[in-house]
């Protein structure tokens, strides 16, 4: 039999924000293709996340001679480990290229299901220190939206997903809708009451955020704390579209998910002016084969989405598909991080964690709050958290024979670590255009990178550095290392903003519903549209706009006005 071609929705890419819009447009009524790269998922077969690392091949020390050819650059990531590295991409398969003396490190997955199965599920909503931070320094453009926009959209994604959390009532981090939260240990308790005491209100610590179930939720289990949540969830217990969002589109019976479909390029109907269809390369025969639809979602991520567009380039739009602003591509951003502080701390050695809670803590942004305080614009927000040392620190610190060993066997001191994540400026000489002369093993032309920090960020990550000592001080730690190392960007896999959302279609890709301004059928909702960056974790931001998104395309769609 024939393979179906034209459906009423083409969406490109399952990670996070394919997983939203295959649900949404799925629910709404319409026959749905899912083209995805990479490979499928069977979660029974794939999730390792309870494999011990004397069950691995190389005893959880991975591969190193395979990962140095492979993926030089994904082994990087803390996550890409023995266990998950094979959720993240070849990099031999999967090249891109930087400017001299400006790396860009991007960590990617190719398979159903993205990067939500090896994201970390912090979750926080934006606020309109956000949403009004352009305008009110007169950087870049205004966003579109503010707060009110969204915050409907944020109950509804958070509804679903279920995030973990406890309610502060902060204006510049909005409470999520939450399931109960995660008990703090005893050395987080303590850094929390002593920062309270020594810096008063301004800065408080809190539980992280979390897209992970405290208690079953909409038939999926809660979480029993086993810890490495990047190799995946046989309980589906933490949000990802594999365990959540792809299983209530495939329920509607109107979805069609197809792996191993490297989207090429979108096609494009000069005389109606609307995108016609998609050409794809399949992954496993390389054979082209097109698919049409009369809407198209672009969920590929922010970096891959734009590759496609630029890739789509036609005589109308000969500087990339939607591209007549100009400004496709450009305006990447990511968080600042790498900047903070550790310390011993003299919590009580009376207490002791149990289970590996797969969740930090939290201490939302106290920078520039009502006005310009410090030398910088903008703020950052710490992650982190408190550990005893266990009987690994023998290896720091050796020795020998039985009192040795006994002494190895009763946990250290506590000792806690600040971990600053900051907000990047948006520019537009941070940008991506294609490299013609190099091709993935597709034969698609690749992305160059052009992206470095600017002052701001650097002074930024210097602040975090010396904020976390001083509070460590304040809490009377001790042996305190502050760091402020020097990470390029895309470290923080929150690269964003290469097709952002705007009022004016000369300066923006985007109108305020992520459709495209030039070619009313093409939405991008992933982290392409964001035009500003925060200092808080992306993806719930993704989430809430591509439903968003999704429900305006359907009723401009049944209203005839696409
Ligand atoms: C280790 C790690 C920790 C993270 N922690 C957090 C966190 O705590 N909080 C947070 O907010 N974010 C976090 N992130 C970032 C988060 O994963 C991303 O923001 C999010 O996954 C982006 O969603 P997306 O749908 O745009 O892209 P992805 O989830 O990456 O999905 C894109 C999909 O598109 C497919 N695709 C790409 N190109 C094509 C093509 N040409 N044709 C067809 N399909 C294509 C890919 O194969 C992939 O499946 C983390 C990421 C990593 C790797
Ligand atoms: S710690 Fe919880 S969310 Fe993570 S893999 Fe284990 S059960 Fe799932």
């Amino acid at each position: 039999m024939s393979e179906q071609t034209t459906y009423d929705a083409i969406v490109i890419g399952s990670g996070i924000t394919g997983g939203w819009a295959a649900k949404e447009l799925t629910e709404k009524g319409l026959e749905t293709l899912v083209l995805e790269a990479g490979r499928p998922i069977v979660p029974e077969q794939d999730y390792v996340e309870h494999v011990p690392a004397w069950e691995m091949k190389f005893r959880g020390l991975g591969d190193r001679r395979r990962l140095q050819e492979d993926q030089p650059i994904q082994s990087t990531c803390y996550a890409c480990d023995e266990w998950s590295s094979k959720f993240f991409v070849s990099d031999k398969e999967n090249p891109y290229t930087t400017e001299t003396g400006k790396p860009f490190r991007w960590i990617r997955g190719r398979q159903v299901g993205g990067r939500s199965i090896m994201w970390g599920r912090q979750s926080y909503r934006w606020s309109d220190l956000d949403f009004e931070a352009n305008l009110r320094d007169g950087i870049a453009i205004d966003w579109p939206i503010r707060y009110a926009d969204i915050a409907p959209w944020y109950d509804y994604v958070e509804d679903f997903a279920g995030i973990t959390g406890e309610a502060l009532g902060l204006s510049q981090l909005p409470d999520s809708k939450f399931l109960p939260p995660m008990q703090m240990n005893c050395g987080e308790k303590f850094v929390r009451d002593q920062v309270a005491k020594h810096f008063g209100g301004d800065r408080v610590l809190t539980i992280g955020r979390a897209a992970i179930l405290t208690q079953e939720h909409r038939g999926r289990a809660a979480c029993h704390y086993c810890g490495p949540c990047e190799r995946g969830c046989i309980t589906r217990s933490y949000f990802s579209s594999l365990n959540a969002t792809l299983p209530a589109a495939g329920k509607t019976g109107r979805l069609t998910l197809r792996p191993y479909s490297v989207v090429h390029s979108v096609s494009f109907d000069a005389k109606t002016r609307r995108a016609k269809g998609v050409r794809v390369i399949d992954g496993q025969t390389k054979a082209t084969i097109e698919f049409q639809a009369k809407l198209m979602f672009l969920c590929a991520s922010t970096l891959e989405s734009v590759r496609i567009l630029l890739n789509s380039a036609t005589p109308e739009f000969s500087s990339g598909l939607a591209n007549s602003s100009g400004e496709l591509g450009h305006n990447l951003m990511d968080h600042v991080k790498a900047g903070g502080a550790g310390a011993l701390i003299p919590a009580s050695e009376g207490t002791i964690e149990i289970g590996r809670r797969p969740n930090g803590v939290y201490m939302p942004r106290f920078r520039n709050l009502k006005s310009k305080q410090s030398e910088f614009l903008r703020g950052y927000g710490f992650q982190g958290g408190a550990h005893r040392a266990g009987w690994q620190r023998g290896i720091a610190e050796p020795g020998f024979g039985p009192d040795f060993k006994k002494s190895l066997s009763t946990p250290g001191p506590w000792h806690f670590t600040f971990y600053g994540f900051g907000e990047c400026l948006p520019n537009h000489n941070n940008f991506v255009e294609l490299d013609k002369n190099t091709v993935d093993v597709w034969g698609i032309p690749t992305l160059k990178i052009h992206c470095s920090w600017s002052e701001n960020e650097l002074a930024l990550r210097k602040d975090m550095s010396v904020a976390a000592a001083e509070m460590l001080a304040a809490a009377g730690g001790t042996n305190i290392e502050p760091f402020a190392t020097d990470e390029p960007p895309g470290f923080a896999i929150h690269e964003m903003g290469t097709a952002r959302m705007g009022r004016d279609p000369k300066t923006s890709v985007l109108n305020a519903f992520n459709q495209t301004h030039d070619v009313k059928n093409l939405f991008i909702s992933d982290g392409g549209a964001m035009a500003s960056s925060s200092c808080v974790n992306p993806s719930l931001t993704y989430m809430a706009l591509t439903a968003r998104a999704c429900d305006y395309a359907v009723q401009k769609m049944k209203k005839g006005e696409l």
